[in-house]
Parts: structure tokens; sequence; C-alpha cells
């Protein structure tokens, strides 16, 4: 088998956070895993798991290998980390939540992803109350975001970045920035910083307070 082939796809990848769910639960049949799976159970990634070495499978549980376990944690930690994410600047509803945390979770990037966990604080818990597997970046407790993901107030005139997250709560101007069309993924420019802050976006300038800027962060992209 080729690299390709053992590569793990992403309904094994459900199976896995299934198993970790059950397992929450001290359950580890079959039939318990699959009320925890997103997806149905088919014995063919049952037995391509197997056969990478990530689960064991006996006659009614299945169990995590140490290596299965170890990839299961990482596939919970971003699931939980995009459900914290998505609530906190989407206030998305449960099941709207749910369908997008598991497509996070398969494609979200180690560098992101520690960045996500250090924006959103180190969140210990996910929004239903199950905890969140630590992160290098928890258990060293980076107070602050890597260069990638700044505050939109460090952007120097010139500069570009993506909306990755405005605060909520922080400012009353919320809505009113939303209505202006300035939310996570539009690409702003700051234009000057002095006398105020201005940015531009979409053909719009606009004036902000330092408070609401400093609130709103970006991915600099130049
Ligand atoms: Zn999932
Ligand atoms: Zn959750
Ligand atoms: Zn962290």
């Amino acid at each position: 088998m080729t690299e390709m082939q053992l590569r793990i796809n992403e309904r094994q990848e459900e199976v896995l956070e299934a198993i970790w769910c059950a397992g929450e639960n001290k359950k580890y049949s079959l039939t318990d895993i699959q009320k925890k799976c997103s997806t149905d159970i088919i014995a063919e990634d049952l037995l391509a798991l197997e056969q990478q070495g990530m689960i064991v499978k006996t006659t009614d549980k299945v169990v995590f290998s140490s290596k299965g376990k170890e990839h299961a944690e990482a596939i919970i930690r971003r699931h939980r980390l995009a459900e914290v994410l998505v609530t906190s600047i989407l206030k998305l509803k449960k099941t709207e939540m749910e369908r997008i945390a598991c497509q996070v979770e398969h494609s979200l990037l180690p560098e992101v992803e520690e960045s996500i966990c250090t924006l959103l604080g180190h969140p210990e818990v996910c929004p239903d109350g199950r905890p969140i597997p630590q992160g290098p970046c928890c258990k060293n407790g980076h107070r602050t975001v890597n260069k990638t993901v700044t505050p939109l107030n460090e952007l120097e005139p010139g500069e570009q970045g993506k909306i990755t997250y405005i605060k909520p709560g922080s400012h009353s101007n919320w809505h009113q920035l939303m209505s202006f069309g300035l939310m996570p993924g539009v690409v702003v420019a700051m234009h000057r910083k002095k006398p105020a802050f201005c940015i531009k976006f979409e053909q719009m300038e606009l004036a902000l307070d330092e408070e609401i800027v400093k609130n709103i962060f970006v991915w600099k992209i130049g």
C-alpha cells in the first residue's frame, strides 16, 4: 500500500470521533458508537482503521490502540475548538454548530488550530460542557497569538488582513459593524492610524474607535 492509501479519510475520522465520544460515557459497543457517529459506520472503514493499527476490535467492543487514541484526541480537540469558535463568533444554533465543527475538524492546520485556541483563551470545555483535550499552546500557556493573527490596530498603514474573529460583547457597535459588512472572512486594509483609525474594505472607508479596532482580529496577508 502507498502512503496515500494509508491516510485516514474523513469518514474514518468521524468513526474515531464517535469511538471517543462513546468512550466518554464508558460505552464501547458498536451500537453505542454508531449512536455517536454522524455517518453510517461501514465494515470497510472499521477494517481500514484496524489495519492501520488505530483500533482493536473484539466481538462486542471497539477500543483504541494508543496510536488511535492520540489521533482521535487531536480530532476531538479540533472539533470542540471549532464549536467554541463557531458559537462565540457566529452564534449559530446547535445543529449548525455540529455540522460546521465536523467540517472544520478535518481541515484545520495545526498552526491555525493553535492560533484559534490562543485567541479563545485556551478553552477547557466545549459549549456542550465536554472537555477539550489540551494542545501544546495550552500547556505552554501562550498568552499572545503568533504573528499570523493580530489585532487590527497592530496593522501598519498599507497592510492588509482577513478578519478571523471579532470579539463580541466588548462594544455596542457589534451589530453596526456587521451591518457595514465587517465580519469574519472580509479583507480589510489599514488606511491610516492617525489622527484616528481609518480602515478600507470593499471600496469603503471607515473611521473606527481604537477600542473597536483592538477587538477585531485579522490574519495578516501583507
Ligand atoms: Zn465530526
Ligand atoms: Zn461539544
Ligand atoms: Zn491552547
